[in-house]
């Protein structure tokens, strides 16, 4: 008999202690300088799902010299997200590359750690924060070619500590054919080297996941723009670049693909991020940890 299970009175015990205690998502933005991640940061919180609730972020954008997070609340139907992207200094300003990589590896890696410490402790808290980076966006850049050997380390490194879904960034520089021709090269780059960007096949769990991830899977790496002024278009207030010949809206399916990132961080995979995050990246890392204290 349907319903003698109680299932709905599970789900709502479940949303009732979501509501409590929220959902904290942590992103972080990784790339060579200048290709546009500080806006990015920007363009996230601006964006219209939560524009309402938030301060104005007028703030001019110096280069970014050091790893920095930005955290803010957002609360939706009495859910609240506590969002927190976190920007880094680019790298690729110096002739020499050799692992430029570390930094950001090292502060993935900073967050596991402050987990674990915090898990093993005898006393536990209910809750342990969590600043585990959940996804990490690395931005490639708009050369139209393929990818470089930097990016293929840097990736390669990336995908084996954390979620990594790769955008083509200031993706207003290609034209249509440009962008799906490089899309496609940078699919086949990292076919060819083994890296398996998020939502990676091995983890989808049915073949519904199946059918959504491999759709997601053809679009990634997702041609994204950045803006973080509004200007007004027919009537409208628009997130977007204003040009000589026009104003490209970041938030128009048409202009570019930042809205297909946006929700997939925030809306459709959010719990998988996490969920991957916890049970795939940081039980690797646990593990690694615990054998090592063991010797
Ligand atoms: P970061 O060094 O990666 O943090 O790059 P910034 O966000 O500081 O941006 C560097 C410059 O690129 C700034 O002048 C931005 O206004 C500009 N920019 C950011 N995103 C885009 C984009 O999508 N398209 C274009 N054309 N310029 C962008
Ligand atoms: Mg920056």
């Amino acid at each position: 008999i349907l319903g003698s299970v109680g299932i709905e009175a599970v789900l709502d015990q479940l949303r009732i202690k979501a509501m409590k205690t929220g959902f904290e998502f942590n992103i972080m933005v990784v790339g060579q300088s200048g290709l546009g991640k500080s806006t990015m940061v920007n363009t996230l919180f601006k964006s219209k799902v939560w524009q309402s609730s938030l301060p104005n972020l007028e703030l001019p954008m110096p280069q970014t010299l050091e790893l920095h997070s930005v955290t803010h609340v957002i609360e939706e139907k009495g859910l609240k997200l506590k969002l927190t992207v976190t920007d880094t200094p680019g790298f690729g300003d110096q002739i020499n590359n050799d692992k430029c990589w570390d930094p950001i590896l090292s502060y993935i890696n900073q967050q596991y750690e402050q987990y674990l410490q915090e898990e093993l402790l005898i006393t536990r808290q209910r809750h342990i924060p969590d600043t585990r980076v959940h996804c990490c966006v690395y931005f490639v850049p708009p050369t139209g070619h393929c990818l470089r050997p930097l990016d293929i380390e840097f990736l390669r490194r990336l995908c084996r500590t954390v979620n990594v879904v790769p955008v083509i960034a200031r993706a207003d520089s290609l034209t249509i054919e440009e962008r799906d021709a490089f899309r496609s090269r940078i699919q086949q780059n990292l076919k060819t080297h083994c890296i398996d960007v998020y939502p990676q096949k091995c983890f989808d769990e049915d073949v519904n996941d199946q059918l959504l991830n491999s759709k997601i899977r053809e679009q990634i790496p997702f041609a994204v723009v950045g803006a973080d002024r509004e200007h007004l278009v027919n009537g409208r207030c628009v997130l977007g670049r204003k040009t000589k010949w026009g104003i490209i809206e970041v938030e128009n399916m048409a202009h570019c693909e930042f809205l297909l990132l946006r929700d997939l961080l925030i809306r459709s995979h959010l719990q998988d991020l996490k969920d991957i995050t916890h049970n795939v990246h940081y039980e690797n890392y646990r593990v690694l940890r615990l054998n090592e204290s063991h010797l």
